[in-house]
């Protein structure tokens, strides 16, 4: 019987989701599993193994008729080797997932960074279908990017490319998770968000967010901003409008290097607040003087969402 079908996974810090994938993109099985908390690399293999093993069994397939697997780490990947170089999240860093995966399943196995492979399941399932130069952007907890280019999905040399929340916006500004300064992440992250919200609470701003946040200020989920947002809380207002600027800057110069003809915006913060925010991003761009001549480049919403990376691994697996 030919070999008719791939599997896509996508390895998050908290969730490991693996989807069995048609050639056309149909997603006709999942498998979803708890990334384990604190555990060896050999532990987070198991899981994916098994994830990989159950949404074969689960379609009453055999593994002989994979076609490829594909996934997606949160890290910076060698696309060469199939090794994870860094993963701040989860304990993959050297770690030979592709080979590993290839041997156990007897398939040919593509890797990549999870939201380059997001942006890749835009292009060829969701909102960036038939554009050829597209540019995602996603910010969550960090700020995620991707770069397709002429219609293929930018890697670099080593598959570190598209960092694109490492845009150093200011280098004497606030503090970024990866050690650097002012890069787009540490203005346009929720985790950034909720710095300048706590430090707006802490200097006695105009706000009912820790009322709205359930008597705390720990995490404030995206939902919340979204609930400030429509109450015209003065501080959140003023700081997601804040983000929204700099997320707009960083699109400029983004769009300089890359000259997309869609850059598409995605995440937890935009699916909950985009509409606050994505026409600030726009007059942002609509303000670029360097572009005016080149024309418009529209800005949109992600499509896919929790399905990107599992069907943008699965894309890369197809060019195997
Ligand atoms: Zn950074």
């Amino acid at each position: 019987m030919a070999k008719k079908f791939f599997v896509g996974v996508d390895v998050g810090g908290t969730k490991i989701a693996a989807g069995l994938v048609t050639p056309a993109g149909e997603i006709i099985g999942w498998e979803k599993a708890s990334t384990p908390r604190a555990a060896s690399a050999g532990e987070v293999m198991k899981v994916i193994v098994r994830a990989v093993r159950d949404v074969i069994a689960d379609a009453g397939l055999k593994a002989h008729r994979l076609r490829g697997i594909g996934i997606g780490v949160p890290g910076l990947v060698d696309a060469k080797t199939g090794k994870v170089l860094v993963a701040p999240n989860i304990a993959l860093a050297g770690h030979p997932i592709a080979e590993e995966l290839a041997r156990r399943f007897d398939a040919p196995v593509a890797i990549g960074n999870d939201v380059n492979l997001g942006v890749l399941g835009e292009s060829w399932r969701g909102a960036g279908r038939g554009v050829d130069d597209l540019v995602g952007i996603f910010p969550g907890t960090g700020v995620g990017g991707g770069v397709i280019s002429g219609g293929r999905l930018l890697q670099g040399a080593h598959g570190a490319a598209a960092e694109l929340g490492h845009l150093v916006l200011d280098p004497s500004g606030p503090k970024c998770g990866c050690g650097a300064r002012g890069c787009l992440e540490a203005y346009a992250s929720r985790t950034a968000m909720e710095r300048d919200i706590r430090a707006g609470v802490k200097a006695g701003e105009k706000t009912d967010i820790v009322a709205l946040n359930g008597g705390n200020l720990g995490q404030i989920k995206s939902k919340v901003l979204a609930r400030a947002l429509r109450h015209r809380d003065p501080l959140v207002t003023r700081v997601m409008r804040a983000a929204a600027e700099r997320l707009g800057d960083g699109c400029v110069s983004i769009r300089h290097c890359f000259d997309p003809e869609l850059i598409l915006l995605g995440g937890g913060v935009i699916e909950a607040c985009g509409d606050f925010m994505l026409p600030i991003v726009r007059r942002r761009l609509a303000a670029d003087t360097l572009f005016r001549k080149v024309g418009a480049c529209p800005v949109s919403r992600s499509r896919l969402g929790d399905d990107a990376v599992v069907l943008g691994a699965v894309a890369l697996a197809r060019g195997l």
